[in-house]
């Protein structure tokens, strides 16, 4: 099992981020990144340092511009004459009409929420996330059972022109690309089991039938994304139910997870998938300050054995997680669920 991690991806270092009525502290921190490695250690794995594939899928999934403001946003930031403060937030949120006139116009457009904040080494740590998630996608075109990239920033709520929710590039949608173009797979399904839904993958292939999303997280009523996640939204045109989301309870029990996950993993055995794209969010851990379930770390083994069960190579992300504590444990044990096969 090849797993990929590129030391850039460390220097991101959120200061704060604006959420519910309030300026929170930093819950994305790159302290993570120091406990998925010791997780994968004592799981017996080493880190590869992934190549550089460039910018071609980030470009393919994203738009050109969006890339674009990512990558210079901190800088114009800083060419305001005014203290603006050290990272890109906006106030202003605007997705449709806006002439784009100036750093907040463009900051407005491209940031969906308060919780993306963009400071001077965000990109690199953007991109080399992104480059783990396609070496892991190149890996497993190559022939690998399973990959795994340290998928930090995260990317299941960027959207195809917007950050949000501590992510800015979706990395599981540069897997699938990768994948479709790259090896023999026609048919790819992500699999979402974070606490939160993942409206950016939702979106991206919203009107697709070669790449199937399902998403099981807590009720978006009130809780992150809000806007998205419902069961309702099955997709559309083509894509007309390959869109799957199972919102759950909030408070949901470590038994009744695992039967939302049952019926998940009855879905992909009918859309029968070439490669699994499995983004995990160790938010599902019972103590984590974003979890609405009770998943315990022997339970990070289970989600991954259900996965692998399936038969079918897989392409993991390692993104939600925020109980440093324990990070490394459910890392640890959710490597060794991937690896029991
Ligand atoms: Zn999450």
């Amino acid at each position: 099992m090849k797993i990929y991690y590129h030391p850039h991806q460390a220097l991101h270092n959120p200061q704060t981020y604006f959420s519910r009525g309030k300026m929170r502290d930093p819950q994305e921190v790159p302290q993570r990144v120091e406990e998925f490695q010791k997780g994968i250690k004592s799981a017996g794995f080493t880190v590869t340092t992934p190549e550089d594939l460039g910018f071609d899928y980030l470009t393919k999934v994203h738009g050109f511009a969006y890339i674009e403001f990512l990558q210079t946003a901190y800088q114009e930031w800083h060419e305001v004459p005014e203290d603006w403060g050290e990272e890109v937030i906006p106030n202003v949120f605007v997705k449709d009409y806006n002439a784009l006139k100036g750093i907040l116009a463009k900051a407005s457009r491209y940031i969906a929420d308060g919780s993306a904040p963009i400071g001077k080494h965000t990109f690199e740590s953007i991109y080399w996330s992104a480059q783990g998630a396609l070496n892991a996608a190149k890996a497993v075109a190559e022939g690998e059972k399973v990959s795994v990239s340290v998928s930090r920033p995260s990317g299941h709520h960027a959207r195809r022109e917007a950050a949000g929710g501590f992510c800015f590039v979706n990395n599981a949608a540069l897997a699938a690309e990768y994948l479709l173009d790259h090896s023999d797979a026609k048919k790819i399904l992500i699999l979402d089991t974070d606490v939160h839904h993942g409206q950016g993958i939702q979106e991206i292939f919203y009107d697709r039938s070669d790449v199937m999303y399902i998403s099981l997280h807590g009720d978006p009523t009130n809780f992150y994304p809000a806007v998205a996640g419902f069961e309702e939204e099955r997709g559309e045109g083509e894509g007309l139910g390959f869109n799957i989301n199972y919102p759950f309870a909030h408070g949901l029990s470590e038994e009744a997870f695992f039967k939302v996950l049952k019926r998940a993993m009855n879905d992909a055995k009918i859309f029968n998938p070439d490669v699994i794209v499995h983004n995990m969010g160790f938010d599902v851990y019972k103590d984590d300050p974003q979890s609405k379930t009770k998943v315990t770390t022997k339970g990070m083994g289970e989600i991954a054995k259900e996965v692998m069960a399936l038969g079918k190579p897989v392409v993991g992300l390692l993104e939600g997680g925020y109980l440093i504590e324990t990070l490394a444990a459910n890392t640890e044990s959710y490597i060794r669920g991937l690896a029991e096969k």
